[in-house]
């Protein structure tokens, strides 16, 4: 019969051994760097050691930091609570990557009173909200930094992120943008046209298709059932507003915003808002989306370096 303690022993004997002999060894040629000459390895800013950082600060001409902000809050049945926030983590991650650019996702939650009446919402107070972005800009101006972009996942942040954008630019004399699009591609139309002729801005086709491309693994898909109609109950003479192709479109959509009901569940039972259903998600296009954004944003930022800073931020 085995001796299964001696055996375990002498395999935890064997571990001490070989840790000790090559943990030193591992230790001192340790050559982990990320940052040389300004180049970076790491993009987070709480991944970054602070002399890699100063590097990527000293030899950077116009070093740009990209602010991803979302939300905690309902996104229908089936997808996580996290949803704003962990695409624009992954989205800003990408731009900081292909732009050398250091990336910053201050806080998970974002202005979301509207869906407090779903559970597992968390909303901040836009003056919460508004704190953090304005301190988190603070403080990076404080060491040097000039160029702010602010990455917005959630419709309900925009207003307070275009007044964080001419608050800081006063406050602390940097340049913040908030940089849209792009518009004009055939994809993001399909999807625009998408959005407006079914209000598909919540949890519908588009946004299930992004979390689909980006973290299917966070995505319970079996609780849209299969003959999934929209829970939405707005006046049916107004939904009929949601029609681009209508020659009026310009005043009737206008008409439908006006009478929009603050919250969520005002409207709609299951969270999602639109009329077409999260079962239509294409991950592919989402993703190909995604793509044209980030590049647009690196683009941005690639083009936004050669115009030198202008003497009131100075
Ligand atoms: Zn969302």
């Amino acid at each position: 019969m085995l001796d299964t303690k001696l055996l375990k022993n002498s395999g935890y004997l064997v571990f001490q051994v070989l840790w000790e002999v090559f943990y030193p060894t591992l230790v001192t040629f340790n050559t982990i760097s990320m940052s040389v000459d300004g180049k970076l390895e790491k993009f987070w800013i709480t991944e970054l050691t602070r002399p890699a950082f100063e590097d990527w600060l000293e030899h950077e001409e116009h070093p740009v930091v990209i602010i991803g902000i979302g939300s905690i809050e309902q996104h229908g049945p089936h997808l996580p609570l996290g949803m704003d926030s962990l695409a624009v983590k992954d989205i800003i991650h990408m731009v900081a990557s292909r732009s050398n650019s250091v990336c910053v996702h201050p806080c998970w939650p974002g202005y979301s009173p509207h869906h407090m009446g779903f559970r597992g919402t968390i909303t901040f107070s836009w003056e919460t909200l508004m704190g953090v972005m304005m301190d988190t800009i603070g403080s990076l101006a404080y060491h040097g930094v000039k160029r702010f972009i602010i990455v917005n996942g959630h419709g309900g942040n925009t207003q307070i992120m275009n007044l964080v954008s001419q608050q800081a630019k006063r406050e602390y004399d940097v340049m913040v943008f908030v940089p849209t699009g792009p518009a004009g591609t055939d994809l993001a139309k399909k999807k625009a046209d998408r959005s407006k002729r079914y209000w598909d801005v919540h949890s519908g086709t588009n946004e299930t298709g992004t979390a689909l491309g980006l973290f299917p693994e966070l995505v319970e898909m079996w609780r849209v059932p299969e003959d999934w109609e929209p829970s939405n109950s707005i006046n049916p003479d107004v939904k009929a507003f949601l029609n681009p192709d209508r020659e009026d479109y310009e005043m009737v959509s206008q008409l439908f915003r006006a009478s929009s009901q603050p919250d969520t569940d005002d409207f709609t039972s299951d969270g999602i808002y639109g009329m077409n259903s999260p079962l239509d998600a294409d991950p592919d296009e989402a993703r190909a989306g995604l793509e044209e954004r980030v590049e647009f944003m690196v683009e941005f930022i690639r083009r936004w370096k050669e115009i030198p800073t202008p003497p009131a931020f100075q």
